[in-house]
């Protein structure tokens, strides 16, 4: 199926929450906390599925619909984001319901050490929010690059971001089927297709496998377990025997 790229050049880019990781209820504690300490209300965030969407995305959706204009909404943006930093790292101290996903805390060193491969985020977090979640798992350090919510609003505009940053960063130029974008959201197989990316969707976060298969990704996992088969699929086979 993806024959025609070289076999050997791969951007891949990660998406976060759902995808490499769930990092159990401490993100939503202190974003509710933020909205609350900077706008009076959280707004209907109790039943808004944050899945897919960039962190300041949903701040203006919630807002909005709370009765703010973009203007009050933007003014507050940058103090929301600081205090939600802030409660965030205090929250995944304590957090208790956070892991990793299956197969992540081999995958991601194996093509993170794998000279074919450039390894990226495309994730709709704040950089520091991210960085907060991976960190947490000593994962940080694996990704060369990454686009995240800090960046842009919009989600479809985070790959080009990512593409232009591996190539500052290692001089190689990455384009179509050379680029892999894993998530597990729509908005994640949407976005891969802003650049005709391959989408690889899993299946491990809110939405359900059918939701996803609905949406036609190039590869569509339950999980990333099998992590050795899914990269032999897409051209990458791995030789994990020299790596024992
Ligand atoms: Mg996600």
């Amino acid at each position: 199926m993806f024959g025609s790229v070289p076999a050997c050049e791969r951007l891949f880019l990660f998406d976060i929450d759902g995808t490499l990781l769930s990092a159990g209820g401490a993100p939503r504690r202190a974003f509710r906390q933020a909205l609350l300490d900077h706008f009076g209300t959280e707004g209907d965030a109790a039943n808004n599925d944050f899945s897919g969407k960039t962190d300041p995305q949903i701040v203006y959706e919630l807002m909005r619909a709370a009765g703010f204009t973009d203007g009050h909404i933007g003014d507050r943006l940058q103090g929301l984001f600081d205090d939600y930093l802030a409660g965030l790292a205090i929250e995944l101290e304590t957090e208790t319901r956070h892991y990793l996903f299956p197969g992540v805390a081999e995958l991601i060193p194996a093509l993170a050490n794998d000279p074919r491969v450039v390894l990226g985020l495309v994730t709709g977090n704040v950089e520091q929010g991210a960085r907060l979640k991976l960190d947490h798992f000593g994962l940080w350090d694996a990704f060369e690059i990454g686009a995240f919510g800090s960046d842009d609003h919009g989600r479809d505009q985070l790959p080009a971001i990512a593409i232009e940053r591996a190539e500052a960063k290692t001089g190689r130029r990455f384009r179509g089927a050379a680029v892999v974008v894993v998530g597990d959201t729509p908005a994640d197989i949407q976005c891969a297709r802003a650049v005709g990316a391959v989408a690889v969707a899993v299946a491990t976060g809110n939405p359900s496998r059918q939701t996803l298969a609905d949406c036609e990704p190039d590869m569509l996992l339950d999980s990333m377990a099998d992590w050795p088969q899914w990269l032999a699929d897409l051209g990458l086979e791995m030789n994990l025997s020299e790596r024992r």
